[in-house]
């Protein structure tokens, strides 16, 4: 059997390993001149290294670090300086936070529990509580907080894991991601990272696969027809028997499929939405911040929102991670490099001395993947949810948007190992 892959971020790499392994003659195509997709390291030389994507583990991502431990890649914990918390030019940690933020932030951690309790997994099947995929996370928070600060700590908490705005989150989407947690030990989120990032990884896994790669084939057409399945590049026509598509929904959105897909798995596609991440990156010639006892972790309540110490090489990056409204205003800015800097200039007045030169990626107009991560907006989960992964006779789909641990690597990697026994043995051709 012949298996095309389209798509070759994480979760495209692990499906052709998968197959590989299990005897499968793959080829894969992809749209850029790179593997990792969302998975970005830059390397500007002389000890610059960051990620411009995906960069955190969970320390219960056990894909993720089962892969590492493939590749003999020792997973780099976290720094353990505590995170400053900025709100209204006052001051905070992570670890002691004022009272009035504390406080909403149980309410909320409550509130979400005892919702929990009453959840069945997959998602879609919780129709019995139609009304939380009809709310908002921000219609949530704002029933479950009592102070303006705690209200503006919980969305600053949350906003980053969803990589957008409260109010465009869906209250099921994210109480059947919050579910997950509750089993979690302790602090779990962003454990890790990769040493010399999750480039090192995707190049590691593209050199261990057999079949051959194509790079800068973009996929506009698929037709299937009893015998199979024809791949219309542009520039080129490929053959299979079966295909993997692990494009996200923006772009699986432009392919023309003949016959049409159905109608649930198009509106599926139309409906998850990308949320509206960036990130701004600067090199600087000191790492001040750790010469003032501070690991460079920060949230905060003006435009930067969060920051943290994003040096995987010998020269100081400090990444900020931006998302939502202001990173889709930001991105807008003539240098939103600059406008960085002094926005840390007016928390920190020391940073612009060290300010080296910097970076924005800007993933809301990557034309690939218009956006960082998908997450499901109100009424996704009961209408749509459980239409995006089936397949459509020899058309598989995997990538993160089709996992149960949705926008994660670890959902890419979940969504490899649930298309591959698919495209095996289950799919009705
Ligand atoms: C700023 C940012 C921060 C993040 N932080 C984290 C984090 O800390 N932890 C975490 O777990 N996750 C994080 N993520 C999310 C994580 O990076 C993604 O969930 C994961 O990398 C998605 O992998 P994928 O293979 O499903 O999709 P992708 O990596 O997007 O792969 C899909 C591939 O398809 C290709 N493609 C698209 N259209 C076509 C076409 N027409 N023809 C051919 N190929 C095409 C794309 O170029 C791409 O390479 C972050 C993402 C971003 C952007």
């Amino acid at each position: 059997m012949k298996v095309a892959v389209v798509g070759l971020g994480v979760a495209g790499l692990r499906t052709a390993m998968l197959l590989e392994e299990a005897g499968v003659e793959v080829s894969m195509f992809e749209a850029r001149g790179r593997v990792g997709g969302r998975l970005y390291t830059i390397d500007e030389g002389r000890g610059v290294l960051y990620e411009a994507g995906g960069e955190w583990i969970d320390a219960d991502h056990h894909r993720v670090l089962a892969l590492l431990k493939h590749f003999g890649l020792e997973p780099l914990p976290r720094a353990s300086w505590p995170g400053k918390v900025i709100h209204k030019g006052k001051e905070a940690t992570e670890a002691l936070l004022w009272n009035d933020a504390l406080e909403d932030d149980l309410r909320v951690e409550a509130a979400a529990r005892e919702l929990c309790r009453n959840l069945e997994e997959p998602p879609w099947k919780n129709q019995h509580v139609r009304e939380l995929d009809e709310r908002t996370l921000e219609q949530f928070f704002r029933e479950h907080t009592q102070s303006e600060r705690g209200f503006w700590w919980v969305s600053a908490k949350y906003r980053s894991d969803e990589g957008d705005d409260p109010d465009r989150i869906g209250l099921l989407g994210w109480l059947t991601g919050y579910l997950h947690y509750l089993d979690r030990d302790g602090d779990v989120m962003s454990s890790y990272r990769v040493p010399g990032g999750f480039g090192s990884l995707c190049d590691r896994m593209l050199k261990g696969l057999k079949g051959e790669s194509h790079f800068g084939k973009v996929l506009t057409r698929v037709r299937q027809d009893e015998g199979g399945v024809s791949l219309v590049f542009e520039g080129g026509e490929v053959r299979v028997d079966r295909v993997v598509l692990t494009l996200p929904p923006p772009a699986l959105e432009r392919i023309v499929f003949e016959p049409a897909i159905g109608v649930r798995k198009r509106c599926a596609i139309e409906a998850c939405r990308m949320s509206r991440a960036i990130k701004i990156c600067w090199q600087f010639k000191e790492a001040w911040w750790r010469d003032q006892g501070w690991g460079g972790a920060m949230s905060c309540d003006g435009p930067l929102q969060q920051t943290w110490d994003g040096s995987l090489g010998e020269a100081p990056v400090l990444s900020a991670y931006m998302c939502g409204k202001v990173a889709a205003d930001w991105v807008q800015l003539g240098d939103p490099v600059r406008a960085g800097i002094y926005e840390l200039s007016r928390l920190f007045p020391d940073a612009p001395r060290h300010f080296v030169r910097g970076w924005v990626h800007d993933w809301l107009n990557d034309p690939y993947a218009q956006g960082g991560f998908s997450h499901q907006p109100p009424g996704y989960v009961l209408e749509h949810m459980e239409h995006i992964a089936p397949p459509e006779g020899r058309v598989h789909f995997a990538g993160e948007h089709t996992a149960l641990v949705t926008g994660f690597i670890e959902g890419a990697i979940e969504s490899a190992e649930r298309v591959t026994p698919e495209v095996l043995h289950e799919a009705p051709v």
